[in-house]
């Protein structure tokens, strides 16, 4: 079952459009703390092609996160993974972290992402923000943490 917001198609744990994605499960953007999913049908289907362009694992470490669990861990007050348009994400790497990072960089955008915050290690946030609230979430975008 698919929802719409503002013409953007969401994902809940029970949509059959999980079935088309090869990589991906909707536990893996379940909210921690109420197993709510609720996430960007598109965020989803960009993921499942960049993880096959990388051709290795890519573990998601957040996904959809509720208001509350967002407001426990001190997330951004308008962080993108409260509007289910978010994801952190660690590639496993396949040679030097630098040439890693520039590769899969390019895959994410290449695939249309536009918004990113970088760990020090091989961690990537991405979210579709912008498609959604462009004024909010403005790309592109870049930031360390
Ligand atoms: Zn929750």
């Amino acid at each position: 079952m698919v929802s719409e917001m503002g013409g953007h198609r969401y994902l809940n744990r029970y949509s059959p459009e999980w079935r088309e994605f090869r990589y991906f499960r909707p536990e893996e953007f379940a909210c921690p703390c109420c197993g709510r999913v609720y996430v960007l049908e598109r965020l989803v289907r960009l993921l499942d092609l960049v993880r096959e362009a990388w051709g290795a694992p890519i573990r998601v470490e957040s996904g959809y996160r509720c208001p509350d669990y967002n407001r426990r861990i001190r997330g951004a007050p308008n962080s993108a993974h409260v509007i289910g348009a978010a994801a952190d994400i660690w590639p496993k790497l396949q040679g030097p972290l630098g040439h890693c990072r520039a590769k899969f960089l390019s895959l994410l955008q290449l695939r249309g992402f536009r918004r990113f915050g970088l760990w020090h290690d091989f961690g990537f946030h991405v979210d579709l923000g912008d498609l959604v609230d462009p004024h909010t979430y403005i790309a592109p975008s870049i930031w360390i943490y």
